[in-house]
């Protein structure tokens, strides 16, 4: 799946969880319009008063994610950058969400301040296939940090990893290997290699 195709997903799913970080540096999590989204990003926006903007001012980290009715998981990381010309990009949020001006009629708007997120990472998770699918997308071409297992070259070939792996998505070889884009990340495989060949790809 392209980045843009994931991102007007998102826009369908609308009602996506955004995750900031407070100042004492506890998780926080709420629900928030995706307002608009184009080829490289989604825009929302909050409120002045809002926690959620005092924690994005303080640190712009987000983690969105959303999941629509076909159990298709659309994930990204990244940093909410507030954007200048605030009033032309409320007036196009109101444009594109009519139901906008019910929650903040007239020049009430202007209390909201828009947002884009620059992208470090999406995923696209499918779990209503089987087997599961998934994708990682660096739509800012930054190296992302590697997820899920793999088998190094101690692999003895014993098979055991292969019979155990609920997605059957380990194919027989020298080594044996993980089909990643069908991982659940479970680490079955990993906890049950009796010669430790199956590693965590972020420690390689
Ligand atoms: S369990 Fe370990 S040694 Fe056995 S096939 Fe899998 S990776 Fe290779
Ligand atoms: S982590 Fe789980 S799903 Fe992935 S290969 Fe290992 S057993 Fe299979």
């Amino acid at each position: 799946m392209e980045t843009k195709n994931c991102l007007q997903e998102l826009r369908k799913i609308k009602d996506a969880a955004f995750a900031t970080v407070d100042k004492e540096g506890n998780p926080q999590v709420r629900i928030i319009d995706v307002m608009m989204a184009d080829e490289e990003t989604i825009y929302f926006c909050t409120a002045r008063g809002k926690d959620f903007y005092q924690q994005l001012s303080c640190d712009s980290r987000v983690a969105i994610t959303g999941l629509n009715k076909d159990f298709q998981m659309f994930r990204l990381r990244g940093r909410a950058r507030r954007l200048t010309e605030e009033k032309m990009w409320i007036d196009r949020i109101f444009e594109n969400n009519p139901a906008m001006n019910t929650v903040y009629p007239n020049e009430s708007r202007y209390i909201l301040v828009p947002f884009a997120i620059e992208i470090e990472e999406m995923e696209f998770f499918d779990l209503g296939t089987h087997p599961i699918h998934r994708e990682v997308l660096s739509p800012s071409h930054r190296e992302t940090i590697p997820h899920g297992f793999h088998i190094n070259d101690s692999c003895i070939g014993c098979g055991r990893c292969k019979k155990l792996c609920p997605q059957q998505c380990i194919s027989a070889g020298s080594p044996f290997s993980i089909r990643q884009e069908h991982c659940l990340h479970c680490g079955l495989c990993f906890e049950n290699c009796p010669v430790k060949a199956i590693q965590k790809r972020s420690d390689s």
